[in-house]
C-alpha cells in the first residue's frame, strides 16, 4: 500500500565561524524541524541546505565558498541557500557559484525558509538589506529537546571599528536583544534540560536594553529555574563591569570564573594602529584586578599576529605579556588583509611566511601555558557538568574552563548516566589537551 503522506524532506545546516553563528544555526535548524524537514548531517544527502558563513578572514571566505561548492556537488538538485556574514558582504561572488539558490546576508538570516522555494532557481536571489540599528527579539520554535549547555545570544553587532575588523559591516552596528525575549529563550531551554547557557554576542559587554546592562542579564538568567552554569563567550576590555567580580566568587550565583577578553597585541603602538581602545598596561591592570578578586578564575584571551607594521621586535613583547601574565590559553589570529578595512591599505605589510611563524610560536607558547593552568589543578577536587559521551569515557568541564575525561569503567556501578550531571572529580593526570579525572 502506497502511504499518503508526503516525503519527509531533508535539511542540513552547515555553520562557519563563531560561536554566534553557532547559536544562529541552532535557531535555525528548531525553525527547520517545527516547519517538518529531518534535520541530516553536512555531507547527506539533503533536499536543503542552508550554508551560515563567515568572513572574518579571506581564508574564511575560501572556506566557505568550499563548503557551498560541496554542498551542490553532492546534491546538485537541492535548494541552496548562503546565509550570514559572507553572504552579507561577498554577495557577488557567492552568487556566480554554479548551482546557489538564495544568498541572504545578516539582517534577513533567520527568515531563510521565507524565502526557500520549490526548485532550483534559475538565477540566484539576493537578500541583503539593510542592517536594523535598532534592539531585536527572536522568534524561537522552544519545542525540541535540548541536553547540552547552549549559547544563547544576547546582542548583536559592534561599533568599535577596530582597523582590521569587517564585522561592524557584516553585522552591522551594536543593538541588544530584548531583555524579556532572552529570559524567555532561557527558560525555554532550561525546561528542554539546559543547565549551562554560555551567552555570545558580537561585543556582549556593550549590551544595553531600555538602561539594563549585563549584569541585569546575568542577574536574571540566575534566577531562571534549572539554569546553573552561565558562561559569558567572549568580552571586550573596557566593558566588563567589576561588578561581575562579586557575581563569579558568590557560590549562589550562576555566573562561571571565566574570562575571555581579547587583548590582540602587547604592544601599545600596534593597539593604537588597530584602533584598540585600551593600553597594555590598562589591560594588564584589569585582569590582574579580576585574578585577585575571583579565585580560580580562568582568563584567555585572542591574540592577531603579523598585523601591518608589527616588528620582530613588537612581536616578541606581545610573547612576554602573554608569558608573564595569568593566562590560560590563547586564542592565535593571523592577520590577512580584509577588503574595505583601514588595516588593507595600511603599510609594512609582514610577510607571509613570517606571520605563519609568528601564529606557530604563539600557538606553541599557549599550548606550554594550558599545561601549566591544568597541572597547577591537578589533585583538587572539582566540579564536573558531563556533556555527551565518548566510548568508553565521560567528558565536561570545571566551571573554570577545564576539560575533564573520566573513564567508564573507573565510575563506580550505580552511578548511571552522568549526561548533564554535576559530580566531583579528582584531577589525576594530563593528557593531550584535557585531564584526567576520577569520580569522588
Ligand atoms: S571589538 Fe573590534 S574586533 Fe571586536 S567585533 Fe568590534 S570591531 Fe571587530
Amino acid at each position: 500500500m502506497v502511504s499518503a503522506n508526503p516525503p519527509v524532506k531533508r535539511a542540513s545546516v552547515h555553520t562557519l565561524g563563531c560561536r554566534l553563528n553557532q547559536s544562529e544555526s541552532v535557531l535555525l535548524r528548531e525553525k527547520l524541524e517545527a516547519d517538518g524537514y529531518r534535520i541530516v548531517p553536512f555531507g547527506e544527502e539533503a533536499e536543503l541546505g542552508i550554508i551560515n558563513t563567515c568572513t572574518v578572514t579571506n581564508l574564511a571566505d575560501a572556506k566557505c565558498r568550499n563548503a557551498i561548492r560541496s554542498f551542490i556537488r553532492k546534491n546538485p538538485r537541492a535548494f541552496t541557500a548562503v546565509v550570514g556574514c559572507y553572504s552579507q558582504m561577498g554577495h557577488k561572488a557567492i552568487a556566480e557559484i554554479p548551482g546557489v539558490d538564495l544568498v541572504i546576508g545578516n539582517q534577513d538570516k533567520l527568515s531563510v525558509l521565507d524565502h526557500v522555494g520549490f526548485g532550483k532557481n534559475e538565477t540566484p536571489v539576493i537578500v541583503r538589506d539593510r542592517i536594523d540599528k535598532t534592539d531585536f527579539t527572536i522568534r524561537f520554535a522552544g519545542e525540541l529537546p535540548f541536553k547540552k549547555r547552549a549559547n544563547l545570544k544576547v546582542q548583536d553587532g559592534c561599533d568599535f571599528m577596530c582597523s582590521f575588523c569587517i564585522i561592524p559591516f557584516a553585522r552591522g552596528r551594536a543593538r541588544a536583544r530584548d531583555f524579556a525575549n532572552l529570559v524567555d529563550e532561557a527558560r525555554s531551554l532550561a525546561e528542554r534540560g539546559v543547565r549551562e547557557l554560555v551567552l555570545t554576542g558580537v561585543n556582549i559587554g556593550t549590551y544595553d536594553h531600555g538602561g539594563r546592562g549585563i549584569l541585569e542579564v546575568v542577574d536574571a538568567l540566575n534566577g531562571v529555574p534549572g539554569i546553573d552554569r552561565l558562561r559569558i563567550s567572549s568580552i571586550e576590555p573596557t566593558t566588563i563591569p567589576e561588578e561581575l567580580f562579586c557575581r563569579m566568587r558568590d557560590p549562589e550565583h550562576a555566573l562561571l570564573p571565566f574570562f575571555h577578553i581579547p587583548l590582540q597585541s602587547g604592544c601599545d603602538r600596534i593597539l593604537g594602529e588597530m584602533r584598540r581602545k585600551y593600553s597594555v598596561s590598562e589591560y594588564l591592570d584589569f585582569i590582574h584586578l579580576a585574578r585577585d578578586s575571583v579565585s580560580d578564575l580562568c582568563i584567555g584571551t585572542d591574540i592577531m599576529v603579523g598585523f601591518p607594521g608589527e616588528t620582530a621586535g613588537e612581536f616578541d613583547e606581545t610573547c612576554r605579556v602573554f608569558r608573564e601574565n595569568p593566562f590560560a590559553y590563547c586564542h592565535v589570529f593571523t592577520f590577512s588583509e580584509r577588503e574595505g578595512t583601514p588595516a588593507e591599505r595600511m603599510d609594512g605589510a609582514v610577510p607571509v611566511p613570517e606571520r605563519a611563524r609568528r601564529s606557530a610560536f604563539l600557538r606553541r607558547l599557549s599550548a606550554g601555558r594550558r599545561h601549566d593552568y591544568y597541572e597547577q589543578h591537578l589533585g583538587r577536587t572539582m566540579r564536573v557538568l558531563f556533556e555527551d559521551p565518548k566510548p568508553g569515557l565521560w567528558t565536561g568541564y570545571t566551571d573554570n574552563y577545564i576539560r575533564v575525561v573520566v573513564d567508564a569503567e573507573s565510575v563506580p556501578a550505580g552511578t548511571g548516566n552522568l549526561t548533564n550531571r554535576t559530580a566531583e572529580v579528582r584531577l589525576e593526570k594530563i593528557s593531550a589537551d584535557f585531564v584526567e579525572g576520577r569520580l569522588e
